[in-house]
């Protein structure tokens, strides 16, 4: 293995998984579903498939999917993108992610995120060769938020991009309109490009909405934006996302992606093209259903001794696990199926610094309500 690639080994997501399945323990672990999408889009693929469209579809994407995008894009956020050269279609929002890092980060360059940051962040970057520049975020009353100070003190000479995500994973931060603006204004004085990862934008609680960092005055000229279907439509295994961004940029991205996949797989596309356009309503009724297992698994969690702080969107909600005479996350982590029979994501394997992160350990609320009753009586044992 090369040596820009030795620090990563197996991710988090996959070892716990397996030691869920080894353990038979609740996998509260990687954020999947545990109930499929709308039917009528599942039967989509399965006609896209019976009906022969098995086939390598255009590189940029199928023409169906990139008009859906944009329609969804104008129809949500006012912002117009052409299907023709605005719009790539990628294998999830993962590989839009790497192909964007690629295309847009010389070696050296330096990348500013926020930890914790999702895995495949700090892997794009390395690949890359750039350097990464981390931007705390912190629990202030209960959310996590960052120190404008910091993140200008973290921009250089050499910062290129910022990658942001919001809602945020782990954390279950949305950016408000005033954290989006302070990371507007850092990005338009110094000219970065903004590359955001959008997967939750629909998987928002308590009324508040996802603001896409493109609609800030100035950030549609440079943002990178990315989302994709896995997250929306309750599909993660089908890998399907998207970049939309000026044409300069989304041709920079596609050069990489033509050499990292050269296209995505083609029955998802017009079966996901057909969500896009008609399934908003099962989406609004998805978002109702999480945010009730949110509530559920944070009561469940807090009777359990966790403390627990509330997530305004994503699949997680984060825990402080000092309450119950821990201090390390990892060691819980990988003790929790012994102790209660249920896997969870440590948080501290998400930032550059995992002091940081070594009280706070992530579970996922994305599962069906008997699922979480069952670790939450589970998890009461540990008190
Ligand atoms: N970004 C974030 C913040 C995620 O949580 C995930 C995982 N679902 C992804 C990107 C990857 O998305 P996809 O499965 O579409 O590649
Ligand atoms: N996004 C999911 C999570 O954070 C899992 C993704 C993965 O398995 N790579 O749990």
């Amino acid at each position: 293995l090369v040596a820009r690639m030795r620090e990563f080994g197996t991710t988090v997501f996959a070892e716990m998984t397996a030691l869920a399945v080894r353990t038979g323990s609740i996998n509260l672990g990687q954020g999947f579903p545990d109930t499929d999408g709308p039917p009528a889009m599942l039967e989509r693929a399965v006609a896209a498939i019976n009906g022969g469209f098995n086939q390598y579809p255009p590189g940029p994407g199928v023409p169906e999917l990139r008009q859906a995008v944009a329609e969804h894009r104008k129809a949500h956020y006012d912002l117009a993108y052409d299907p023709d050269g605005e719009i790539l279609v990628t294998v999830g929002a993962t590989e839009a992610i790497a192909a964007a890092v690629l295309a847009l980060c010389e070696p050296g360059d330096e990348v500013v995120l926020f930890e914790p940051y999702y895995d495949s962040y700090a892997a794009a970057v390395a690949l890359a060769g750039a350097v990464r520049r981390p931007v705390a975020l912190r629990p202030v009353e209960g959310r996590f938020t960052f120190d404008p100070a910091e993140l200008r003190a973290a921009v250089g000479p050499r910062t290129r991009t910022i990658l942001v995500n919001s809602p945020h994973n782990p954390t279950g931060t949305v950016f408000t309109r005033e954290e989006l603006a302070e990371i507007a204004a850092v990005c338009r004085e110094h000219d970065l490009i903004a590359i955001t990862d959008e997967v939750y934008e629909h998987l928002t609680f308590d009324g508040v909405e996802h603001i896409p960092l493109a609609t800030f005055p100035g950030m549609r000229e440079r943002t990178v934006m990315i989302s994709s279907a896995g997250k929306t439509f309750s599909v993660t295994g089908w890998k399907t996302g998207w970049v939309c961004a000026p044409p300069e940029l989304t041709r920079a991205v596609q050069t990489v992606k033509q050499f990292t996949t050269f296209t995505a797989s083609a029955p998802w596309q017009l079966a996901v093209a057909h969500a896009l356009t008609h399934e908003l309503p099962w989406v609004a009724a998805l978002r109702r259903d999480l945010q009730a297992k949110r509530d559920r698994l944070m009561a469940g969690l807090a009777a359990a001794g966790f403390g627990v702080l509330r997530p305004s969107g994503t699949y997680f909600v984060q825990t402080d696990i000092r309450p119950l005479g821990f201090e390390d996350g990892l060691a819980l982590t990988r003790e929790l199926p012994s102790l209660a029979g249920v896997v969870a994501i440590p948080t501290q394997v998400f930032y550059d610094r995992p002091e940081y992160g070594r009280h706070f350990v992530r579970f996922a609320f994305c599962k069906q309500d008997e699922v979480i009753d069952e670790a939450a009586r589970r998890l009461a044992l540990l008190g």
